[in-house]
């Protein structure tokens, strides 16, 4: 790194009156954002063409807002995770749709829909289908399972090492996680809780066991058991996955089989007939909520 550059007297002047507009803007953007006149959107959005407002404090900016205060203002940046010294042109877009969401009571907050059932009933084709029709947000979960052909890092998975695993734990980064068949399975609690907070309904597409979790964590969720047409359809679905070994296959049947026993823990439940018909009843099941 170099020395700072040694300015002339003139340049040190120029700074200074600079310096002085700079914070002459800022303060007039608080009075207008006190006063109701700007909102934290509106600010938001002058931030992304004007330096100086850019520059201006997370902390400043949510202390001015009518009612908030400095107090208030660093307790909601710290639940947020939102740095104390954060500048506007500094947060990520998951941090100030969360702000938004904080100072705009009227968006109703989004459905969370756990769609969980035995191995292979058939979840993740029902995921997929709403993925492609944005019925709901779909999650996409971190595991330490490999890929299979055709899987993608941040489409199907994010495909974690144990190590990465674990310290996302460690830092409470998942909403829900468990073992399934050799592998961990978890859902990333930062996107969403910023989904729902959105107003977006949100699906997460897991095991019973993680639907168990969320359901202890979140217990507005709603809980919806798919069920196979019939057993022998789901043992059959089981033994023609061929991207399984063998001994993964009888493990998933094995599991399938509690699994199937524990269908009374949700609040509902969905026969997996047709993919359509399950999306359309899984969206009245989060209106009717
Ligand atoms: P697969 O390896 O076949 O993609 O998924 C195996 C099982 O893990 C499925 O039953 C699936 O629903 C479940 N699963 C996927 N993501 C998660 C997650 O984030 N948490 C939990 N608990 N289970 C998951």
């Amino acid at each position: 790194m170099g020395l700072p550059p040694q300015l002339t007297a003139d340049q040190r002047s120029a700074a200074l009156v600079k310096a002085k507009e700079s914070r002459q803007i800022r303060s007039s953007a608080k009075s207008k954002i006190k006063s109701g006149e700007l909102s934290l959107t509106q600010i938001f959005n002058l931030a992304q063409n004007d330096p100086v407002i850019a520059k201006m404090r997370v902390a400043e900016l949510l202390a001015a807002l009518n009612g908030v205060g400095k107090i208030r203002a660093n307790a909601i940046m710290e639940r947020l995770n939102i740095s104390p010294t954060r500048r506007i042109q500094g947060l990520g877009k998951h941090q100030m749709a969360a702000l938004r969401n904080e100072f705009s009571p009227t968006t109703a907050r989004g459905k969370l829909v756990v769609l969980s059932g035995p191995g292979g009933v058939g979840k993740s084709t029902i995921a997929a289908y709403i993925r492609k029709h944005g019925a709901f947000w779909v999650s996409v979960s971190s595991t330490t399972r490999k890929p299979r052909v055709n899987e993608k890092n941040g489409v199907e998975y994010y495909f974690l090492s144990d190590e990465k695993f674990d310290e996302e734990i460690a830092m409470d980064h998942f909403l829900e996680w468990a073992h399934f068949a050799g592998a961990r399975y978890g859902t990333p609690r930062e996107p969403v809780e910023t989904e729902l907070s959105l107003g977006k309904n949100v699906l997460l597409e897991i095991d019973i066991e993680g639907a168990k979790q969320v359901r202890a964590h979140a217990p507005e969720a709603i809980l919806v058991f798919l069920e196979p047409p019939s057993w022998e359809e789901l043992v059959s679905r089981l033994e023609r996955r061929a991207t399984d070994s063998p001994q993964r296959r009888a493990e998933r049947l094995q599991l399938a089989q509690e699994e199937l026993e524990a269908a009374s823990f949700f609040d509902h439940r969905l026969i997996n007939d047709q993919v359509e018909s399950v999306v359309q009843k899984l969206l009245s099941l989060a209106s009717a909520h």
